[in-house]
């Protein structure tokens, strides 16, 4: 069993609340779980708040009511007490009966099963994990699963830090407790009297009986131990993404204005933010607004403003050294986002994330040292206006408007504080996911997700004892969903579409066959006479598809051999052919899983492919910017093409600006550096390959390149205006001299640079050539791979492969990735992200 719970607000405005406790089953699949109509998570409760009426009774005999302190104190003492009820409630005696001699259920294959349920994890956020494990929210122990003092919290991933992880584990205080409730149920003494805290302050417990530990196990015979901190899980949205990312974010932030405090570099952040292109449906959308102002951001908004810091903040420092250091810390910061939030791991991944995760603290603790501590911080002027708005709100009792603050005079300092539950909870993640999986199996945002039903339901209801209401409808939904085999049946039959067949795997991508846009290419090429991107284009484009019908492997086009015979023997059909406004590129992803990638010239025009040089090691991938998408009818008569290819084909071939890795730069994880490209100059020559043509079948997928805005903007790669080499900005004529090739943009990505993963193994084989298979490719294997290329085109016009539906799912599963943050995140972003 999985828990949830988290309370939310069931509409924008006024006050309802709701506080649901879900459950799910762990034997089944995450991906079944965490999709939101799956009918997967049950609402187990929805636990009340304590009611108006409490206090007025508790004032008519409680005898220093009046005092503020004492009143906080019994509230928040019942609070407690409300929770652990509630849990006494459903952890009742059949349960317990269950939990320790077996139920027997009847399973679906009618099979008779005796089944032991087991609490696994608990998904909730901080102020809820204190709740649970009945400790103290600000005390000298914070966090829920160890004794590790505040003074340490600051020493996340040293090796004496995660081996007191180990040891010194927290447990429930049945002896002290017990001691504490004496003073104060038989003795009448405070809540935070001397006698109650000389027993609990040291452990920052509190005294309230643990329900899970007195339930499922002080109330066994003999009594057992529950891994109550081990259910506790740690919550990677709230901890990190809102949490340590965003806090360090912000620090970058308030460094920037010290050592500027014209706000030059703050400014010049924000601008170049604004020009790193999206990517994907929504993987990284745009930067709108000024990003370093922080306004109304989401997870997914933070986690975007990670995966493409490293750019935008080079060179901001001034300091060569300190700019050196902060790259570094943006990416192993990036890096272990990635690795925490790998959807698959294998023992390699779980140890990379270890050493990560050590790196990542020891550079947040130098950043700290080394940076932070030259220059004073003050807090951003957001921060100051939102605190002195506040404390306007508080002693005016009302919320002033924007224009009533006097202008932001007097910031105040701020430092950057990693005595942090959050910063401590890092440490956690590679333990965790060796217990219970990857961490989007317990994260929160599947509970974030399930409020979307409540909140759908609470506008059904008449706003009267909503939780009854809602309840009863969600049972009402449950039963119709059991009761009716045909909707399960046809639930199966959609997911069985998205489960791929190995027809799907070969699929590799998708155009559009329309006609509609046919360009003929002698009158191309007579208008474009001196356009240099469209120097030698007929002999390019007939070497290339020439090339593909001979079976060749594929190599950049580099091969001069062809004689104007051979090219002769090529015939393009109406000397059309066609172009087409986007493609789609379907891949395996590395958790085994179907994707896509769409690129559109004017919108996401780059792609990658496969290097096909000996230096692969070095330069795994090579990077090339669509120019333009096309199709065309090719037959030829050329005598050492296999007769069964020489008839008349569709071809689809992309028209592309080559990239080149940098000359002398190195890159790669040990060196905490991301790859860098620029566009291949031009030259006058005839074998210039500044400009070519691509299979689309050799593109892995899309991939997100962000100027390298250091280098400067330049026209000596390309010394010509020329459209069509721009289309993302054709009012410039120039180019930017490098770009950084974004490893970070998703999982996906950082796992084709880590290498291993997954479902990229068998990458080599569609894509011709994986290592081994290049090593021994003769003559015969070659010939092999080129039938691979070709097959997929002739099955270009069935839809019925084309993984629409399925692709949908991939989609949705992303989204339940990403997307759910958005909803759940009004609130949580006001209610902790400040610390
Ligand atoms: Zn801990």
């Amino acid at each position: 069993m999985m828990l949830w719970s988290d309370s939310t607000h069931l509409a924008n405005f006024g006050t309802a609340k709701l506080w649901p406790v879900y459950m799910a089953l762990g034997n089944l699949s995450k991906y079944v779980r965490s999709l939101p109509n799956s009918g997967a998570l049950h609402h187990v409760a929805y636990i009340p708040s304590l009611p108006d009426s409490f206090q007025d009774d508790l004032k008519t005999w409680h005898s220093q009511w009046n005092k503020a302190s004492h009143r906080k104190d019994v509230t928040t003492h019942c609070r407690r007490e409300l929770m652990h009820a509630v849990w006494r409630f459903l952890l009742d005696d059949d349960f317990v009966n269950a939990y320790k001699y077996g139920i027997v259920i009847r399973c679906l294959d009618g099979i008779e099963r005796r089944v032991y349920p087991r609490i696994f994890t608990y998904s909730a956020d901080y102020p809820e994990k204190v709740l649970l494990a009945t400790i103290r929210d600000k005390g000298l122990c914070l966090c829920p699963r160890c004794l590790i003092p505040q003074s340490k919290l600051h020493l996340m991933g040293q090796a004496l830090d995660l081996r007191r992880r180990a040891t010194d584990v927290r447990e429930f205080f049945w002896e002290k407790v017990r001691h504490a409730r004496e003073w104060i149920y038989q003795f009448g003494k405070g809540i935070k009297s001397k006698y109650v805290e000389d027993h609990l302050k040291e452990t920052s417990s509190v005294p309230t009986v643990n329900a899970f530990s007195e339930r499922l196990g002080q109330s066994f015979n003999p009594p057992q131990v529950f891994p109550l901190s081990r259910m506790l899980v740690p919550d990677f949205m709230h901890e990190f993404e809102l949490g340590v990312w965003k806090t360090l974010f912000t620090h970058i932030i308030r460094v920037l204005w010290a050592k500027t405090p014209d706000g030059s570099s703050v400014l010049k952040l924000n601008d170049w933010f604004r020009q790193v292109l999206p990517f994907g449906t929504d993987t990284i959308r745009r930067f709108t607004t000024d990003t370093s102002e922080m306004k109304k951001l989401a997870a997914h908004d933070f986690e975007d403003i990670l995966q493409c810091s490293i750019p935008v903040f080079d060179g901001l420092l001034p300091d060569q050294g300190e700019n050196w250091q902060l790259l570094r810390l943006l990416y192993r910061t990036a890096e272990f986002h990635a690795f925490a939030k790998l959807r698959c791991h294998t023992d390699d991944t779980i140890e990379h994330l270890m050493e990560v995760t050590t790196a990542f603290g020891k550079l947040v603790r130098q950043f700290k040292d080394n940076i932070c501590a030259g220059c004073e911080t003050v807090e951003l002027p957001s921060e100051a206006a939102r605190r002195v708005r506040r404390a306007h709100t508080q002693t005016a009792g009302v919320a002033t408007s924007n224009q009533e603050i006097p202008a932001t005079q007097g910031r105040r300092p701020k430092e950057l504080n990693l005595s942090t539950y959050k910063f401590h909870s890092l440490g956690d993640y590679p333990a965790y996911i060796r217990m219970f999986g990857p961490s989007d199996g317990f994260s929160t945002q599947v509970g974030e997700l399930a409020h979307r039903l409540v909140k759908r339901l609470y506008g059904l209801t008449n706003k009267r004892k909503v939780a009854m209401q809602i309840g009863k409808r969600v049972e009402r939904l449950e039963r119709k969903s059991t009761a009716a085999p045909a909707n399960a049946e046809s639930r199966e039959g959609s997911t069985s579409t998205t489960t791929d067949t190995p027809d799907d795997r070969s699929f590799q991508f998708s155009m559009s066959e329309s006609q509609n846009h046919p360009i003929d290419i002698f009158n191309l090429i007579k208008a474009q006479r001196g356009n240099p991107a469209y120097k030698n284009f007929l002999p390019k484009l007939q070497d290339h598809l020439l090339g593909r019908k001979l079976g060749r492997a594929f190599d950049g086009d580099n091969h001069n051999d062809f004689s104007d015979e051979d090219r002769n023997t090529l015939h393009i059909y109406g000397e059309k052919i066609y172009q087409v406004g986007t493609c789609t590129f379907y891949f395996t992803t590395y958790d085994n899983r179907r994707d896509f990638d769409v690129v559109n010239p004017t919108s996401r025009p780059d792609v990658m492919a496969r290097s096909q040089e000996d230096n692969r090691r070095e330069v795994p991938f090579w990077h090339a910017r669509v120019i333009g998408i096309y199709h065309a009818k090719v037959s030829t008569t050329h005598s050492d093409v296999r007769p069964k290819d020489r008839g008349v084909e569709r071809m689809s071939f992309l028209f592309v600006r080559w990239l080149g890795a940098e000359p002398g730069y190195r890159f790669g994880f040990d060196k905490a550096r991301l790859p860098k490209v620029g566009f291949v100059p031009y030259t006058d020559n005839a074998d210039n390959f500044a400009f070519g043509f691509l299979d689309p079948s050799q593109v892995l997928r899309g991939c997100h390149l962000i100027p390298d805005f250091q280098s400067e903007r330049t026209s000596e790669l390309l010394p010509y205006p020329c459209a069509v080499a721009r289309q993302i900005d054709s009012n410039v004529n120039d180019d930017w001299e490098t770009f950084y090739v974004n490893i970070f943009v998703d999982r996906d990505m950082v796992m084709r640079y880590y290498g291993g993963g997954i479902g990229h193994l068998n990458q080599g084989e569609t894509q011709g050539g994986d290592e081994a298979g290049d090593e021994q490719a003769g003559p015969s294997e070659d010939e092999d791979e080129g039938d691979l290329e070709e097959e997929p085109m002739l099955s270009l016009p069935a839809p019925a492969v084309a993984p629409t539906p399925g692709s949908g799912d991939e989609d949705s599963d992303d989204e339940s990735d990403d997307d759910p943050i958005m909803e759940g995140d009004d609130d949580d972003d006001g209610r902790y992200a400040s610390d």
